[in-house]
């Protein structure tokens, strides 16, 4: 027989109160993840204002995108690291669905980004995603689409493993050339269209990059990037 207790919840908040996911203070009840300090003090970069920037310049020369931003810096041992980490490796989905909400908000006010149609985030391998349990950029991804009012579509670009074929090797040494890749789907519906790529945090922009040069197969197709922190500043 399995009993419930509806003050469960509220008993389990007694013991474990909520806490600012940037800096580990008490929430007050109407703060929501971060606490007010850490909202008003995290290293914003405003870099989605303008069209050079340190991230989009990341893109120059090397794969053709239109506007590129990245919400926070990224410092070493810093607040945004803490933030991201929790996302990342501690289950707390709820940091990027509140984020990417807040982002998106800023992104839908300029003309850079207001344009979008469809969120493609950075596709996880399918067995990386299976232990982890989910891909923290899909999450920024739903929190972007619920303040953007437009759709997520993790079906089209996805990752995979592509084993190069190396005759002359021997065996054990194919099985080191098993190799992640991005593939495309079916992308009819992303013809002509304006898409947001999204990741978490950037560093040498090579993923991304490697995304950006596969759904340029699709015709007409313009694409800019957002993500959650960068480490250039
Ligand atoms: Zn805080």
């Amino acid at each position: 027989m399995v009993f419930k207790f509806p003050i469960f919840d509220d008993f389990l908040s007694l013991i474990y109160p909520r806490i600012c996911m940037a800096c580990g203070r008490s929430l007050f009840k109407y703060e929501e993840c971060v606490c007010t300090f850490c909202l008003y003090h995290l290293p914003k970069t405003n870099f989605h204002l303008e069209e050079d920037n340190p991230v989009s310049r990341l893109f120059w020369g090397k794969a053709k995108i239109c506007s590129a931003a990245s919400m926070f810096y990224f410092y070493k041992g810093g607040r945004v690291q803490h933030l991201m980490h929790q996302l990342k490796y501690k289950e707390h989905k709820e940091i990027g669905i509140y984020l990417g909400k807040l982002y998106g908000k800023e992104l839908s006010k300029t003309p850079l980004f207001n344009t979008s149609e469809y969120i493609i985030p950075v596709p996880m391998h399918p067995k990386k995603q299976k232990k982890r349990g989910y891909n923290q950029s899909e999450i920024i991804a739903m929190g972007l689409s619920q303040s953007m009012n437009i759709p997520v579509d993790i079906k089209t670009l996805v990752k995979t493993t592509k084993t190069e074929t190396q005759t002359k090797r021997s065996r054990f040494n194919r099985w080191e050339n098993v190799k992640e890749v991005f593939e495309l789907k079916e992308h009819d519906h992303l013809v002509n269209k304006h898409i947001l790529l999204v990741d978490d945090v950037i560093t040498t922009g090579s993923t991304l990059e490697s995304c950006v040069i596969n759904l340029l197969k699709i015709q007409g197709i313009k694409i800019s990037i957002a993500s959650m922190a960068c480490a250039y500043h």
